[in-house]
């Protein structure tokens, strides 16, 4: 299958899961994620009408995203992947959208940035919703005074939460907890659902799923 293929049936199987779930058509953001991929299989993608895409390396990112964004001024460029407070300046430079904000360390330095570049850059924090100690993200009974300290104090804009459930368990349940903590802190955006269970995550209200290797094959 071409990858323009494998765009279309990614899109048509976002929008059958949006009818099944009862939502509105188009409340789910499709990210793209391009990560170890390079700029001439990502071109295809842009061409298909494709305009957001994810990433998790602001190094390997520097390498191919200003040439494309350059080239298509519309794209909007999500962060997906552990943040450095050292990289924070590289990434608010870059990224449209920061998914991965877990702790006050980075949360300072990008507020730092994004008054130093007067740059707005539209922000999510990762739960670790099955508290898995490799993992990055909050521990979930943290998330609400986290939230709160990145609004008050730091004066960022949050925008909503996102996780990565373990690989191992069903989903649902992680998507079901991120879903109420979201509600807590009163934000109404999930990215959460990736190729193997985006359908599942939009049943539970996900507002943007990630997906890779269902669009761009396997890494
Ligand atoms: C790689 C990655 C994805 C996409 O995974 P696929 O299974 O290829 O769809 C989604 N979210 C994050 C955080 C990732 O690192």
């Amino acid at each position: 299958m071409e990858l323009s293929e494998r765009l279309d049936d990614v899109r048509a199987r976002i929008s059958a899961a949006e009818t099944n779930a009862g939502r509105s058509h188009g409340a789910v953001q499709l990210v793209a994620v391009s990560k170890t991929f390079e700029a001439e299989a990502i071109r295809p993608a842009i061409a298909g009408g494709q305009r957001v895409f994810g990433e998790n390396r602001v190094q390997e990112s520097q390498g191919k995203w200003p040439d494309l964004k350059a080239e298509t001024p519309d794209i909007e460029l999500h962060l997906i992947g552990p943040l450095q407070s050292n990289k924070a300046a590289d990434a608010v430079a870059l990224f449209d959208v920061i998914e991965t904000v877990d702790r006050e360390k980075i949360a300072r330095a990008l507020a730092d940035e994004t008054k130093r570049q007067g740059k707005l850059v539209r922000l999510y924090v990762q739960v670790n919703t099955g508290m898995e100690p490799q993992k990055a993200g909050i521990a979930p009974e943290e998330t609400e005074a986290f939230v709160e300290l990145c609004r008050g104090e730091l004066g960022l804009q949050i925008e909503g939460l996102m996780c990565i459930p373990p690989a191992e368990e069903n989903p649902g349940p992680h998507f079901a907890l991120l879903a109420r903590l979201a509600k807590q802190c009163g934000l109404d955006r999930l990215s959460m659902g990736m190729s193997g269970d985006y359908e599942t995550a939009i049943a539970f209200g996900a507002t943007s799923v990630r997906i890779g290797s269902a669009i761009f094959g396997a890494r």
